[in-house]
């Protein structure tokens, strides 16, 4: 398992606080000017295009880079983000050296729920796992927005009752279900939340979001590629067939998926396809 303090860089915490300052309310750059000003975040996706409208302005673009700390424990969730690509996770503690992920986030995924319940800290790190890119908004800015805004209020509160459904689900996966099903299931959530077909993950960082040593993933791991379901590259992993992956999964993995289906975007679209809807210029 990783020891917490590999994992969290000071400087990232600094500089996930400090830019608390930048947010100006004045100084934001509406979505619709900013380079690649299509939404992609299947939450957004959701929302009437005149509720995504009052929202944007108050929303910034910004980089995600592997390890920034999004939420540090038990400080204060300054800002909210809406990830557009990449994956982030929720780490909780496990004792006074390691930290073991409890929840997984990406492009259909919002991070600031302490924000959406009223609530200003968290005993949860939030920590990109991999780099991407996601639309940021102050908490203060978010929570009038809220207010304002009843179809963002009700979208919101319902991705919180699909995470905690996923929660209750997790439990119940690893309590019952076998690590092969598991890392099947895991890997299926993070192919939702990518694009392509390659995820840039070691076994090492699988083995603490599944509670267990890098060796047994290896092993798990070994036997998916064996069977044709995946490709294990340097750093990363490379799914070949998803149906195959499914028929290994448990059914934890449709669960999540329906109970988060109900609430958000399902699928992943292609900007290219014109099926995501672009913030009005
Ligand atoms: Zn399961």
């Amino acid at each position: 398992m990783l020891n917490c303090t590999e994992e969290l860089s000071q400087n990232s915490l600094h500089e996930s606080i400090g830019r608390s300052s930048l947010n100006s309310k004045h100084s934001r750059v509406p979505l619709s000017r900013q380079p690649g000003g299509v939404i992609r975040n299947g939450i957004l996706q959701a929302l009437p295009a005149e509720a995504l409208d009052e929202l944007a302005p108050y929303m910034q673009r910004v980089p995600l880079k592997r390890r920034q700390v999004l939420h540090e424990r038990n400080l204060p969730v300054t800002h909210a983000y809406f990830i557009e690509r990449g994956l982030a996770s929720l780490l909780a503690r496990a004792g006074d050296q390691c930290m073991l992920e409890v929840g997984t986030l990406g492009c259909q995924d919002f991070a600031g729920m302490p924000v959406v319940l009223g609530t200003s800290r968290t005993p949860h790190r939030c920590v990109v796992q991999v780099s991407g890119e996601a639309l940021r908004i102050a908490a203060d800015d978010l929570h009038q927005a809220m207010n304002d805004v009843p179809a963002l209020r009700q979208l919101l509160l319902g991705y919180v009752q699909a995470s905690t459904v996923q929660s209750a689900q997790l439990v119940v996966c690893n309590t019952r279900h076998t690590l092969r099903q598991r890392l099947a299931r895991w890997l299926l959530f993070a192919h939702d939340r990518v694009e392509g077909n390659e995820i840039a993950l070691t076994h090492q960082f699988l083995g603490r979001a599944l509670g267990v040593r890098r060796a047994g993933v290896t092993t798990a791991m070994g036997r998916l590629e064996e069977a044709g379901l995946l490709h294990r590259g340097r750093g990363r992993i490379v799914i070949l067939d998803r149906a195959g992956l499914e028929a290994e999964a448990c059914e934890c993995y449709r669960a999540i998926r329906s109970e988060h289906g109900r609430i958000v975007c399902d699928e992943i679209a292609e900007p290219l396809a014109g099926t995501l809807r672009a913030v009005r210029q």
